[in-house]
C-alpha cells in the first residue's frame, strides 16, 4: 500500500476536523471568536480519552501520585506571592504604520511581519486575564483566571500532606482550564487564551531534584511514544538560561513537528522550593515537609511535568493523519484517509454496520450492538450506523479513526458469526456472536 505519512498540511486537517465533528469554531454563527475553538461529538471523546490515559500512567498506575481538583478563581495574593502579577509576562512590540502587535520572543526580525514597518520599544504585558469577583468592579475585588494550575496544588500541599500521610518523593496532579491572555495566537489549537492543561507537581528532598527531573523527562516522553507517535517527530529541548520561567532552574521542552515546524507540547521545569518558599513567607502558613529520619523540617523541591491537553490533541491527530491508496471491492484502488489513532485513544472503539438496511439485516445487527456496548468490556464509544454503502462507511470510520468495524452481512442470518474489520491492515476476520466481545476487547488491548 503506498502511503503519504504526514506532514499533512494544516487546512486539511483543520477541514477534516469540522467535517467530522472534532472541532468547530467558537461562536461560528456570529462570524467567531478568534482563536477559540468548541470540541464536538469525536472531539470530546478524543479529548477524554486523552484526559484519561494520562490519569491512568501517572497516578493510578503509580503509588507515589495523588490527585486534585482546585477552583479556577483563587485568592488574588496568590498570584502577587507566585510572582506572576509581577513577572508573568511576554515582550509585547506593536507596528508603528499598521498598529499590529506582536511577541517580540517570536519574531526573527525586528520588523513587522505583515508590513515590515517599524516596531515600538518592547514593554511587558501580563498574561494574566482580570476579573472582579461580586458585583463591584473595584481593585479590593479584583481576581485573576488562572494562568496554570499548579498554584492550586502549592496552595494545598498541607492539605494533601495531612490527609495522605505522603512521605517523599510524591506528586499531586491535577487537570484543568487554564486562561492566559496571549499577544499572538494562532496555529489552530495549538495557541488559544483559553486551554487545558494536564500538570504535576512533584515533591522531592531537595538535592534529589536533578535526577527526577531526568526522570519525568523520560516518563513524559515514553507517555507519547506510548500512545503511537512517531519518535522521530519528538524531541526534548532544554531551555537556554535567558528562557527560563521566573521560577525555574531548568527545564527541558519536549516538541513535535508539526507542519509548520517544531512546538512545545509539554514542559517539565525544576522550580525548586521558590513557590513553597513564597506562599509560606506570603501566607505566614509554614509549607514544610518533617522528615523522619533527619527530624528536620526541608521546604521540597518541585518537579513539574505540564502539558496541554489541547496540544496533546494536536499531537495525536497530526501523527495519526495518513492517505493512501486502498484496494476496492471491485479489484481497483482508491484513495483513503485515515487516523491511525491508538485504540485507547479513538474516540469511538467499535462501529457495528449491517451490510445494508435489509430488513433482516437491523435487528440482528442492532442486537449484536447493544450485547457489545452493554458488555461493559470496550472502555469507550460503540457506534451503530447503516446509513449509505458498507464501503462508504467504512471510509468514514477510518477517518476518524475506529479501530474496529463489526459487519453484519446475510450469512450472520444462518450462521451467527459476524466479520471484524481492522482499521489499520483492512484485515476481516470472520468471528461467532458468542465469542465477539472477547475478540474485540482483546484487539483493543492487544
Ligand atoms: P509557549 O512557549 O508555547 O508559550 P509556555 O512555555 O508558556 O508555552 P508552559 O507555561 O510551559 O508553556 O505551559 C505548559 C503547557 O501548557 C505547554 O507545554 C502547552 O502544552 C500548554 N500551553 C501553554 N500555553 C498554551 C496556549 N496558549 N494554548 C494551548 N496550550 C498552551
Amino acid at each position: 500500500m503506498a502511503t503519504t505519512q504526514s506532514p499533512v498540511d494544516l487546512e486539511k486537517l483543520v477541514s477534516l476536523c469540522k467535517r467530522r465533528g472534532f472541532v468547530f469554531q467558537s461562536s461560528e454563527i456570529y462570524g467567531g471568536l478568534a482563536s477559540t475553538w468548541d470540541y464536538g461529538p469525536l472531539g470530546v471523546e478524543l479529548k477524554r480519552n486523552i484526559k484519561d490515559a494520562w490519569w491512568r500512567t501517572f497516578v493510578l498506575a503509580r503509588d507515589d501520585m495523588v490527585g486534585l481538583d482546585a477552583a479556577i478563581l483563587m485568592h488574588p495574593d496568590v498570584w502577587r506571592a507566585s510572582g506572576h502579577v509581577e513577572g508573568f509576562s511576554d515582550p509585547l512590540v506593536e507596528c508603528k504604520a499598521c498598529h499590529q502587535r506582536w511577541r517580540e520572543d517570536q519574531l526573527e526580525e525586528r520588523k513587522c511581519p505583515a508590513c515590515g514597518g517599524e516596531l515600538t520599544e518592547a514593554r511587558q504585558f501580563n498574561l494574566m486575564f482580570k476579573t472582579f469577583v461580586g458585583p463591584v468592579e473595584e481593585d479590593a475585588a479584583v481576581a485573576y483566571l488562572r494562568p496554570e494550575t499548579a498554584q492550586g496544588i502549592f496552595v494545598n500541599f498541607n492539605n494533601v500532606l495531612t490527609s495522605t500521610r505522603r512521605k517523599l518523593p510524591f506528586g499531586v496532579a491535577q487537570i484543568g482550564k487554564a486562561f492566559r491572555n496571549e499577544i499572538t495566537t494562532g496555529n489552530f489549537i495549538f495557541r488559544t487564551r483559553e486551554f487545558e492543561i494536564m500538570e504535576i507537581e512533584f515533591f522531592v528532598k531537595p538535592g534529589d531534584d536533578e535526577e527526577w527531573h531526568g526522570r519525568w523527562r523520560d516518563e513524559c516522553l515514553r507517555w507519547y511514544t506510548d500512545l503511537g507517535v512517531d519518535e522521530g517527530r519528538l524531541r526534548v529541548r532544554a531551555h537556554e538560561p535567558d528562557e527560563l520561567a521566573h521560577y525555574a532552574k531548568a527545564t527541558y521542552d519536549i516538541e513535535y513537528d508539526f507542519p509548520w515546524g517544531w512546538g512545545e507540547i509539554q514542559g517539565i521545569a525544576n522550580r525548586t522550593d521558590y513557590d513553597l518558599q513564597a506562599h509560606s513567607s506570603a501566607s505566614g502558613e509554614s509549607l514544610a515537609y518533617f522528615d523522619d529520619e533527619t527530624k528536620e523540617r526541608i521546604v521540597p523541591y518541585v518537579i513539574e511535568p505540564s502539558a496541554g491537553v489541547d496540544r496533546a490533541l494536536m499531537t495525536f491527530l497530526t501523527d495519526a493523519y495518513v492517505e493512501e491508496e486502498a484496494p476496492t471491492a471491485s479489484g481497483g484502488t482508491e484513495r483513503r484517509v485515515v487516523l491511525k489513532l491508538h485504540p485507547d485513544l479513538a474516540p469511538v472503539k467499535v462501529a457495528v454496520l449491517p451490510l445494508s438496511r435489509n430488513e433482516r439485516l437491523v435487528p440482528l445487527a442492532r442486537e449484536v450492538f447493544e450485547k457489545v456496548r452493554s458488555s461493559g468490556a470496550i472502555r469507550g464509544m460503540v457506534q451503530y450506523d447503516d446509513s449509505q454503502s458498507i464501503g462508504r462507511r467504512y471510509r468514514r470510520q477510518d477517518e476518524t479513526g475506529t479501530p474496529l468495524c463489526v459487519t453484519v452481512d446475510f450469512d450472520s442470518l444462518d450462521d451467527n458469526a459476524v466479520t471484524i474489520r481492522e482499521r489499520d491492515s483492512m484485515a476481516q476476520v470472520r468471528v461467532p456472536i458468542a465469542a465477539l466481545v472477547g475478540e474485540l476487547s482483546g484487539r483493543l488491548t492487544a
